[in-house]
Order: structure tokens, then sequence, then C-alpha cells
């Protein structure tokens, strides 16, 4: 999800951007996300009042919150206090509020292959229903449900969620990694596709590998 298809980001902040606020004005942002920023606690619980509770109701927000902290795996992780750019549509139902959009964080970890450390994105789509109370005799702390804090939802546990289910068992730096090579831990792709040891000579390279030892018997 860029940030060009995305022109509802532009409300509400005059003049900052837009695809007719031209583009050299983001060119000197850089690669900064040109949302609101909202930091703190805060950062991913919003605001439900607007929907009134009213079923059919819908508001969409754009913001970068700071990445909480912990999540991640052995190997890969989001940086704590990272921007995570969450685009997200609250739509009021009968029982609450359905929220679903999508997120996207750093991921800083290391290749399960060759162990370089690498550096790319981790996006995530939810669709998820936040109730206004439970049942009753329902207990809020059941199951998998997710409930309104009165008129505020909190993102956060589900975002968690689905980054924790998201996250690359086996990260590599690229797709076609070759790793690490068996013999004497070289990362083959800094040591290259001729790197061979001794008995692994490839069968080409047979009769150089015969001339080389007569050379040394000969020494
Ligand atoms: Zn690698
Ligand atoms: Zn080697």
């Amino acid at each position: 999800m860029s940030k060009e298809n995305d022109k509802s980001v532009a409300r509400g902040v005059p003049g900052a951007h837009g695809e007719d606020a031209g583009q050299a004005g983001q060119v000197s942002q850089g690669n900064k996300p040109l949302r609101p920023h909202v930091r703190g606690s805060g950062d991913f619980t919003f605001d439900m009042r607007a929907l009134g509770k009213r079923p059919g109701e819908f508001k969409d927000e754009h913001r970068t919150a700071a990445a909480p902290d912990g999540l991640g795996s052995g190997l890969v992780l989001v940086p704590a206090g990272s921007d995570v750019a969450l685009d997200l549509r609250f739509e009021a139902v009968s029982e609450g509020v359905l929220v679903t959009g999508s997120a996207t964080a750093p991921l800083t970890g290391e290749c399960a292959r060759c162990l370089e450390p690498l550096a790319s994105l981790i996006e995530v789509g939810f669709q998820e229903l936040y109730r206004y109370l439970p049942d009753p005799g329902e207990d809020e702390d059941d199951g998998e449900e997710r409930f309104l804090d009165g008129d505020f939802l909190n993102l956060e546990p589900a975002f968690r969620d689905a980054v924790v289910l998201a996250l690359p068992l086996s990260p590599l730096c690229r797709e076609d990694c070759p790793g690490l090579c068996t013999e004497c831990g070289a990362r083959l792709a800094d040591a290259g596709p001729e790197h061979r040891h001794g008995a692994q000579v490839d069968p080409r390279w047979g009769a150089l590998a015969k001339l080389e030892l007569n050379d040394r018997v000969e020494d």
C-alpha cells in the first residue's frame, strides 16, 4: 500500500502533500511517511466516537505509530519504537467495530542461511471485530475475542498477533542466498561460485587439480 494511492491521507493536513500538492515537496521529505505522527502509549489507540455506534458508519485512519517492544522471533524483529504505518478502516456494525486494514513495519535480523544482517519490511493485513460488550456471563478474557475500551479501540494486541504470525521462519538476505560453505564457513555469496575444497572439486577442473598435485610432489 503506497502513499501515492492513499488519497485520504491529505485530509486535515493543509498543503502538506497530496497528489495535487506537487512532488517537489515530497522529495525533500525523503522516505519519511507523510502522516500525522502520534507518539507515546496511545499510538495504537483509536477514538471511535465519530462512529456513534451507528451500523454502517465508517472512518479511515492513516497513522504512523511507534512499534511496541518485544515484537520478534529468534532471527528477526520489528525494532521497538520504529515507524509502523497503519492504514485502517473502522466500520460500525451492530455488535461493535470492525477494523480492516494493513500495517507495514521495518524488520531487522539475520539471514537464516549466511547470518548476514538483513533489513526488510513486514506487511500484515487485519480484519478484526472489536465488540462493545461481552455477552452476559461471558468473560472478557475468554478466547480470541476483542473488546472496545469504552469509546476507544486498542489495536496493539491485534497488530502484535498479526505480526507474530507473519514473521518469516527462515528470513533470507536474498531469495537465492547460497548460505555458508559447509567446509570452511565462508559466505558463499562473497566467496564466489568457484569456491571449493579438495574432494569436492568440480570434475571439469579435475585435470588441473592433478597437475597441481604433481607439481607439489616434485617440489
Ligand atoms: Zn544470506
Ligand atoms: Zn569453504
